[in-house]
């Protein structure tokens, strides 16, 4: 395999470049890998005491809100996104990861089995070894924190390898662990293709667990790698198709709900797993829904990422654009009313900006109605019975997030138990916060594995032990 392959890094807004990194190749993850191995075994942080690898991670904490400002920026460069989403979500929400896994790392306790007499069954909570991680871009430093804390504050040695396009914010927060005191070795950045650098993780024998964020089609072959190199332990977070249901007494939020669900659908313009990109909404509502929803997401501020009024910037690239447009051009084809208020003037002309887009009528199967789009484009729907609602909260081959918007806490709860997906928020659109588990069903993922306490199951594998008792 090549030794010297090189990561360009552009901005999206722009097209221009930022900079060339070399790329990892399959041999140097090989020489990572066997590297972490090497400083696993010696335990200079695996068998320090819990209580001191928490007091490295939260001095890593604290350089990272010192250098806040520089990874909003790095992150708003690579990505394109709006800086004030990287300043107000991306950077404090990554600060607040690993500062919650420091604290939490002596807090998770093993377990006594409720054996008979004759003996003691201890099990307890061991680190892996070396393990990785393979990131996305959307969401690049706030993703590496998600991994970086539980992992790290767990015991392991963690190789990380950012997406393509966004390896900078991971490296930055390298140095960062560097300065903060973590050993040389427990914490690799690698960025890398994923083809070779991405592929070479997931095959690689000496690596326990990898944790992944990104599409569902990588997300098939990381763990096709596992099962064919050493089953190791794969958790998988992906795409999402997910639904926004509106009951018929949604409207009594107001402008609540119109500026959660434009938050819901426009977030990272459109580029989020989480996206609320269906809209369901209850028939006698819907078209006073649509018609707020369409004015407010034809308000939205599209322009420069860097510029702090931005709500709305370019896509990740130019092949980002053309799948997100034929989406639309095919809908449109086939009968879809497509909503928007346009691009702005001035924009530069190699920056790969779509604009916010509502679409109703879409036919039956079409792409923008089934398939994971990754833009600022919104179906809405209309439905009359709750049961029609849930059936078609349902109807995509994803299960990762939904919202319902009721007054009634019944058929609130009949909703969430109805809908296949990992999280469900009721009159808001939400993640939760650090302390509640993150994860898709279905074609999404394996269920809440990150954030919270279950976080460390991805991170640790159970021991039991065995004591014969006299
Ligand atoms: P996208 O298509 O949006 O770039 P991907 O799922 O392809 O999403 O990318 C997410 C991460 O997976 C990136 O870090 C990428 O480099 C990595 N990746 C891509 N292909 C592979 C692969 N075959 N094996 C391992 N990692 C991969």
């Amino acid at each position: 395999m090549s030794t010297h392959q090189t990561l360009h890094v552009v901005n999206p807004a722009t097209g221009e470049p930022i900079s060339t990194l070399p790329a990892a190749s399959a041999d140097d993850i090989a020489k990572a890998a066997e590297r972490a191995r090497q400083v696993f075994t010696a335990g200079v942080w695996s068998r320090l005491p819990v209580r001191e690898r928490a007091v490295v991670l939260l001095r890593l904490a604290d350089l990272m809100e010192r250098d806040a400002e520089i990874l909003a920026r790095l992150d708003s460069e690579d990505a394109g996104k709006p800086i004030t989403e990287c300043r107000t979500g991306d950077v404090p929400g990554a600060i607040e990861s690993i500062r919650w896994f420091a604290e939490a790392a002596d807090k998770v306790f093993g377990r006594i089995a409720p054996s008979g007499p004759h003996g003691l069954g201890l099990m307890s909570r061991e680190p892996v070894g070396v393990v990785a991680a393979i990131l996305p871009w959307n969401y690049p430093l706030a993703m590496t924190a998600w991994k970086v804390g539980p992992a790290l504050a767990a015991g392991n040695c963690l190789l990380v390898k950012p997406a393509e396009a966004t390896p900078r914010s991971a490296l930055h927060l390298a140095t960062l662990a560097a300065e903060a005191g973590l050993p040389d070795g427990v914490l690799t950045v690698l960025p890398g293709y994923g083809s070779e650098a991405g592929a070479a993780l997931a095959r690689d024998p000496l690596v326990g667990a990898l944790s992944f964020t990104g599409s569902t089609a990588t997300g098939r072959r990381i763990l096709m790698a596992a099962a064919e190199s050493n089953f190791k332990g794969v958790s998988l977070e992906m795409g999402g198709k997910s639904p926004q249901v509106l009951m018929a007494d949604a409207l009594a939020y107001g402008d609540e709900l119109i500026d959660n669900m434009i938050e819901a659908a426009f977030l990272t313009t459109g580029q989020n797993c989480t996206a609320g990109s269906r809209v369901l909404v209850h028939r006698s509502i819907a078209e006073e829904v649509l018609e707020r929803f369409t004015a407010a997401a034809k308000g939205l501020v599209i322009g420069d990422p860097s510029d702090s009024r931005t709500q709305v910037g370019p896509l990740i690239d130019r092949a980002a654009f053309d799948r997100v447009a034929g989406a639309v051009e095919a809908a449109r084809a086939g009968g879809a009313e497509v909503r928007t208020g346009g691009l702005p003037h001035g924009l530069p002309p190699h920056g790969a900006y779509y604009p916010p887009t509502v679409i109703t009528r879409a036919p039956d199967g079409s792409d923008v109605l089934a398939k994971e789009l990754f833009g600022p484009v919104v179906t809405v729907q209309t439905f009359t019975t709750e049961d029609e609602a849930v059936r078609m909260a349902n109807t995509t081959e994803y299960g990762l997030a939904a919202s319902v918007w009721t007054r009634d806490l019944d058929t609130a709860l009949r909703l969430a138990r109805g809908i296949e997906a990992g999280v469900i928020s009721v009159n808001a659109y939400s993640e939760g916060d650090i302390t509640t588990p993150f994860g898709g069903w279905k074609q999404s993922g394996f269920g809440g594995v990150e954030k919270s306490t279950n976080a460390f199951d991805q991170w640790t594998r159970e021991k039991t032990l065995w004591i014969r008792t006299h």
